[in-house]
């Protein structure tokens, strides 16, 4: 399938779908708690999306039960909500996405619960970065690859992590998973050159030990085989036709994490 370009019109109407996102993603991490039931995260997202005049993307996307995955420490990504309880320490990691008018939003965080472990909270710190990193090396001009290499040279510069290789960013528009595939590692210089209207989901997964994964028999959670803990951030992002990004999914539009590495957002979504 060849890459959605899409129009200014069509951008527009993704920002809704993204600012519908990240608004329900910072809803849920202002209501986690220790002592809360995952499924109560995926209520307070489904009434969220409602609210906001969208339908939820990840529910039977392939059978998948919910309206958002939770994920708690070795598990990394793809976690159904359930009766599980989120304890103390806990690396909770949220995945969310939405839909509105046939145009799709995607966008994920990862948060410690109570008293974070140091290195927990780096793992976090450095997948965070690596997302905004990625975001910054995609811009017009540039090749995909330039993103999965930005993200793996910041992650490598920071630590021994295991970068997931199995999974990673990619296309979204009219579905939420198109062309084309971004690797979270690589060589920079390869694939499709970016132009405007190119709209990606970049989304680092990553653990403080090895990249290997399973599948459990829930045929969703995605788990470390090694039990490391892992964290995931994604973020939707498009280019314009100033040559500028604008995170759909970012409340601000990306300005202040991409302003810090040096990279103007557009201000024509604003
Ligand atoms: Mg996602
Ligand atoms: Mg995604």
């Amino acid at each position: 399938m060849a890459i959605q370009v899409k129009t200014f019109e069509q951008l527009k109407v993704m920002r809704r779908a993204g600012l519908l996102v990240g608004q329900t993603l910072e809803l849920l991490k202002s209501s986690i708690k220790v002592g809360m039931r995952t499924d109560a995260l995926d209520a307070i997202a489904a009434a969220s999306i409602k609210r906001g005049g969208g339908t939820s993307n990840f529910k039977g996307y392939h059978g998948f039960p919910a309206t958002i995955c939770v994920s708690i420490n070795d598990q990394i990504v793809h976690g159904i909500p359930s009766d599980r309880v989120i304890e103390d320490g806990d690396i909770v990691s949220i995945d969310c996405g939405a839909i509105i008018e046939g145009w799709h939003g995607d966008a994920a965080f990862s948060v410690g619960a109570g008293k974070v472990d140091p290195a927990d909270q780096k793992l976090m710190d450095v997948c965070e970065e690596s997302m905004w990193r990625g975001i910054a090396a995609g811009s017009v001009g540039a090749k995909l690859t330039d993103i999965s290499h930005a993200i793996e040279d910041y992650i490598t510069s920071q630590g021994k992590y295991g970068i997931l290789q199995e999974y990673g960013g990619h296309g979204i528009g009219t579905e939420m998973h198109q062309e084309p595939h971004v690797l979270n590692f690589g060589k920079r210089g390869m694939g499709p050159e970016l132009t405007p209207g190119f709209v990606l989901a970049i989304e680092p997964m990553i653990t403080r030990g090895t990249h290997k994964t399973k599948v459990l028999s829930d045929d969703w959670t995605v788990v470390s085989i090694d039990k490391s803990r892992g964290a995931h951030f994604e973020n939707s992002y498009c280019l314009l036709s100033d040559g500028k990004p604008f995170v759909l999914t970012a409340l601000d539009g990306g300005k202040e994490r991409l302003g810090a590495l040096g990279i103007e957002v557009s201000e024509l979504l604003q």
